[in-house]
């Protein structure tokens, strides 16, 4: 059953004598048996007959230019779109002009993938000139038309198809992935936002690993940083899998939160760079991490990353291969300087780090659980790791005659070491005795 707003709106336009469709994503959720996120309609109305079948009814025109008409039917936002078709690209990213059309046909060639060119109507019938219900059957992303023409005009299509493929699971037809290995250099004139945007759903996709290892060539030309990786033994006995694949399985295994995904690419980034062999031919990457998190931070910031998920990112790369032993000092001193989601983001990311190693290092695993409990407990016992936990604050400080400044943080941050590394209690008593003794 389609929700009542978007079947109103299909009827309304059909009752004044318009084609009403549905298409691309919605149709093809609906038809894989899961529920849209939204709702797509295309008609054989211009704008200004559309708006005039919903007079009366809130609408946003911030689509015009290109068609689209927003309604809001019972709250609910539905953006309406005249068929159209698209007059020549010469940018690789934007058509020169859009057309508006009478034919429904024409609306759906212009459409990138068979499987987003389906249209629906309000009883459910199809209009599947491509053979996109063929390709959803097949689990299959093929182009509509000639592959490489289609991404010669719009080159963002190129990681769209990446990205369909890593998120829905499906395979990329030969023809249409050999297309995009010939054309991945236009992706020079896609924007910085659209590739990030394309990227992340693409890491956060269920096929993540698939994409990393079978399209880093197309990958690479957004993300050179990948190149490298490709091939490169470790030569160490803590590794089984090259960099890349080791990689690959990591983002694999981390939860899809973007700042845990984008972190699990990087994290090993710096190693082909830091490369060292010993004189027993062991293969050593001493100050990976802080080059993995330069490298992961430029490609951040190259792609207008928001700051929040670049800093997390950058935290967690530099942090990934920290020691950590399942003691409640260690854990508190974590917790200090991560707090709780961020603690809880660097065992995740170690699991995963873990687990894509040798198995015989999987115990590693068990140390993971025990930290995660020691945090549980600290976290519900309300255990000091905070300045702000401390029994005593710069107030008291003041008040043994310690003017703020420097010299207070000092003395309050030694007091805190103490405190989480179990060397003083909390307790106001034993804390101004300890910042009395510190006092110079
Ligand atoms: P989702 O919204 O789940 O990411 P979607 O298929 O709805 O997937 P949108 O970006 O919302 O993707 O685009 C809606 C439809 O518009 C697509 O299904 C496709 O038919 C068409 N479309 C979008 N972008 C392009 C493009 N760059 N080139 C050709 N057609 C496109
Ligand atoms: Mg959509």
């Amino acid at each position: 059953m389609l929700p009542n707003s978007v079947r109103e709106a299909l009827l309304r336009l059909n009752e004044a004598g318009f084609e009403a469709w549905l298409v691309g994503g919605c149709v093809r959720d609906r038809l894989m048996g899961a529920e849209p996120h939204d709702y797509d309609i295309t008609t054989s109305a211009i704008p200004e007959e559309t708006e005039a079948v919903f007079a009366g009814e809130r609408i946003i025109e911030t689509g015009l230019r290109h068609g689209t008409v927003t309604v809001l039917l019972s709250g609910e936002p539905l953006e309406i779109t005249t068929f159209r078709t698209e007059a020549a690209y010469s940018d690789h990213r934007r058509p020169d002009a859009v057309c508006f059309t009478r034919s429904l046909r024409g609306d759906l060639a212009r459409r990138d993938f068979t499987v987003n060119a389906i249209a629906m109507d309000a009883d459910g019938r199809l209009c599947d000139p491509f053979g996109g219900r063929a390709d959803l059957e097949k689990k299959i992303l093929r182009a509509v038309g000639d592959p490489e023409a289609r991404f010669r005009e719009d080159a963002l299509r190129i990681l769209r198809c990446a990205r369909f493929s890593s998120v829905l699971g499906f395979a990329i037809e030969p023809a249409t992935a050999a297309a995009m290995v010939r054309c991945r250099e236009l992706l020079a004139y896609v924007s910085a936002e659209r590739i990030y945007t394309e990227l992340t759903k693409l890491l956060c996709g269920q096929d993540v690993r698939r994409l990393l290892m079978d399209h880093t060539d197309v990958l690479g030309a957004v993300l050179p940083e990948l190149l490298p990786m490709k091939g490169f033994d470790q030569r160490n006995f803590h590794h089984i899998y090259d960099v890349l694949e080791h990689t690959a399985r990591v983002v694999e295994n981390v939860p899809p939160a973007p700042r845990l995904r984008w972190a699990a690419l990087f994290h090993d980034a710096g190693k082909p760079a830091c490369f060292t062999l010993d004189e027993q031919g062991v293969g050593h990457f001493y100050g990976h991490a802080e080059k993995s998190r330069e490298l992961a931070d430029a490609a951040l910031l190259r792609l207008k990353t928001d700051n929040a998920t670049r800093e997390a990112a950058d935290q967690l790369i530099r942090y990934h291969d920290w020691p950590m032993e399942p003691t409640a000092a260690v854990v508190r001193r974590a917790l200090n300087k991560l707090g709780p989601e961020g603690l809880r983001d660097l065992i995740a990311l170690k699991r995963a780090d873990n687990l894509a190693q040798a198995p015989e290092f999987r115990d590693r695993q068990r140390t993971c659980d025990e930290i995660e409990a020691l945090a549980a407990q600290i976290i519900a016992e309300q255990q000091a790791f905070s300045l702000k936990d401390l029994a005593i604050n710069g107030g008291d400080l003041r008040a043994l005659g310690i003017p703020p400044g420097p010299e207070m943080g000092r003395i309050l941050d030694e007091l805190l070491d103490a405190v989480i590394s179990d060397r003083l209690p909390n307790e106001r008593e034993a804390l101004l005795a300890a910042a009395n003794a510190l006092c110079p």
